[in-house]
């Protein structure tokens, strides 16, 4: 089954801890990592006082269920995540599953297609670079039309090629 990953952050080396989760993505068992996005510097939406992210896509080739890829994603997450000391640190990485081919899924834990992706230019500019004709299985649109839509919010630029 062929994926897309939406990954972003905004404390400390953002373009590192990119580089760093798209890698443990590739070492986890059942899942490969084929194409990735460039990086976007992209508006805090919702809390607006914080630092601007850094925004991809990734597009994966996985054999795993909706929920092992799930929590695949948060064991990295929280791998990254933790800051020394028994505290949960502030989190430096957010892996979500925006898109599983045709897959609906829905349950407590996890909504696939995401819930929120087609408000979000974040998610929607880079992913349109990997997969713009990517059809939507809930709305039947494609990434591109999901994208050209009113109602997406936040600005978006783009910083740069992530392994440059
Ligand atoms: P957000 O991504 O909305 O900023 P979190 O990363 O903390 O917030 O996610 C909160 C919860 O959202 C996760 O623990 C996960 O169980 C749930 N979730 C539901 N759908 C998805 C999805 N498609 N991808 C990732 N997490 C999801
Ligand atoms: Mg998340």
């Amino acid at each position: 089954m062929i994926g897309y990953l939406s990954l972003g952050g905004n404390v400390g080396d953002a373009r590192a801890n990119l580089r760093k989760a798209l890698q443990a993505l590739d070492e986890t068992p059942g899942v490969e990592v084929l194409r990735v996005s460039r990086c976007y510097l992209t508006e805090p939406v919702g809390e607006l006082n914080q630092p601007v992210f850094r925004n991809l896509a990734a597009e994966i080739k996985t054999g795993l269920a909706p929920l092992e890829l799930l929590n695949a994603v948060k064991r990295i997450e929280q791998a990254m995540g933790r800051a020394p000391g028994p505290r949960w640190g502030p989190r430096l990485i957010d892996i979500d599953i925006i898109l599983m081919d045709d897959t609906v899924f829905e349950t407590p834990e996890l909504t696939v297609p995401h819930a929120r992706f087609r408000e979000r230019a974040f998610v929607l500019a880079p992913l349109a670079e990997l997969a713009a004709d990517a059809v939507d299985p809930v709305t039947g649109l494609t990434v591109l039309a999901l994208a050209a839509r009113p109602e997406v919010i936040g600005r978006v630029e783009i910083d740069d090629e992530i392994d440059s």
